[in-house]
């Protein structure tokens, strides 16, 4: 039921990373691969960086699982020649949360990014938010002289980044193309597009971000197990293809660091659990009801539910915050097949969730999900928010990185405090995640 670390439900016992034998990782290993050398750090006197941050939303660590040399070369390359692993994310595993963490180190419980939840300000629902608490990643390197390119990455648009400041210069493209395009650019030493402005940068960024949303997009209209997955993904990785290009064309390519990182991961979902939620609810005798985005509960509704739609967060109030009210609602909720966790307060605190997330939260099983029944139609679609969405991929390669090393556990809040340690930088201030030290080059004193 209920686990205190975000476990690998689907692949339980299976290492990280162990996407093929040795000997084939090896024979992928001596081709001739667009990868940059590994082993190679910046020396005494040399400055370390650029760091490139690839953040491709919603990639389930199950997408890079299979025959990823066909698929996505120059990725297969990064994680052959450097080290990968599927990381934890916190929880709910939804997008802005989690690459709140990614940017800030720290979980929900501290930067206070939180998604899909009732809102104690509004006393509504509410979706996403750009909302942190918690110094970001770009922020804590402006803070320590070091420049900023962000190419779509979002969570750090006005927070560390902005339209038109060349230190920390947002850019905003249509496409992860149009994203790439402002990499290159900056690589080139060529004015970057901000918001329609041409900016000139005062060097190569030290850390350079791009993102891109498709794969999320395409999970969830499609599933996870769309065909339109593994075409995307050929074409994300030409754009990777393109800046490690570059990169070596700028003669920066044995003192730049590859990281790529995903926020969540996608399943399938074909039927909705509302019914049967709604139905135990009520057989307890509490009243239920499930609000979307901009909806407020009723008074008298004494079970409150917000979805996002792999997980709902309960909101208990009048007889089913009291003692006895909450046994027999726990109760009841654990007698139900269609879920696969029940997470009380106390394990969301272990979780580092934000104490927006409530008093409950239910983790639907597989292929339910908490959807409008009447909007199901037979074809598979792709959520997530649950724990066992809650892994993505992570790979570092490149200067500073060792060949093949093994992570131990990380986590995505690992991302931003690894990344600053890479350019020699202290972790933003909120920081709980660690530097993932067992995949770095000893640094040189
Ligand atoms: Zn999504």
């Amino acid at each position: 039921m209920a686990g205190h670390r975000v476990a690998p439900p689907a692949r339980a016992g299976a290492p990280a990373g162990a996407y093929r034998t040795a000997s084939e990782r090896d024979a992928a290993d001596t081709r001739p691969s667009a990868a940059p050398a590994p082993e190679r750090s910046a020396g005494p006197g040399r400055p370390s960086g650029p760091v490139v941050l690839i953040d491709w939303d919603g990639v389930d660590p199950a997408y890079l699982e299979e025959d990823l040399d066909s698929c996505a070369p120059v990725l297969a390359g990064l994680m052959w020649s450097g080290a990968h692993a599927v990381m934890e994310c916190t929880y709910k595993s939804v997008s802005n949360p989690n690459r709140a963490s990614a940017a800030t180190g720290a979980r929900p419980e501290v930067h206070r990014n939180t998604a899909y939840v009732l809102d104690p300000a509004t006393g509504k629902a509410r979706g996403q938010t750009r909302a942190m608490r918690a110094e970001t990643l770009a922020e804590a390197l402006r803070r320590q002289g070091r420049t900023v390119l962000s190419a779509g990455w979002y969570i750090v648009e006005d927070r560390g980044t902005a339209y038109g400041d060349p230190e920390g210069l947002y850019s905003q493209g249509r496409t992860w193309e149009e994203n790439v395009d402002a990499v290159v650019a900056a690589l080139r030493g060529e004015p970057v597009d901000s918001g329609g402005t041409p900016v000139r940068l005062p060097r190569v960024p030290d850390l350079i971000a791009a993102y891109s949303a498709d794969l999320d997009t395409i999970g969830h209209r499609e599933g996870p197990g769309s065909p339109r997955i593994r075409e995307r993904l050929t074409g994300l990785d030409a754009g990777l293809g393109r800046i490690v290009s570059e990169v070596r064309r700028a003669g920066l390519l044995g003192r730049t660091a590859f990281v790529l990182v995903s926020d969540h991961g996608m399943t399938g979902y074909t039927r909705s659990l509302e019914p049967a939620v709604f139905g135990a609810v009520a057989a307890a005798g509490l009243s239920v009801e499930r609000l979307y985005s901009g909806q407020a509960p009723d008074p008298a509704t004494e079970v409150v539910l917000t979805a996002s739609p792999r997980a709902a967060n309960a909101y208990l109030r009048g007889a089913a915050a009291s003692p006895e009210g909450r046994a027999r609602l726990l109760r009841a909720l654990h007698g139900l097949d269609e879920l696969e966790a029940v997470l009380t307060r106390e394990d969301l605190d272990a979780l580092g969730a934000a104490p927006e997330e409530g008093d409950l939260a239910l983790d639907a099983r597989p292929p339910f999900a908490f959807v409008d029944p009447d909007a199901v139609g037979g074809a598979e679609r792709g959520g997530h928010a649950s724990l066992r969405e809650a892994r993505a991929p992570l790979t570092l390669s490149g200067a500073g990185v060792r060949a093949r090393a093994r992570l131990r556990e990380p986590g995505i809040i690992d991302v931003a405090p690894t990344l600053c340690r890479l350019l020699g930088a202290d972790p933003p201030a909120g920081a709980q995640g660690r530097v993932l030290d067992e995949a770095l080059v000893p640094r040189r004193v």
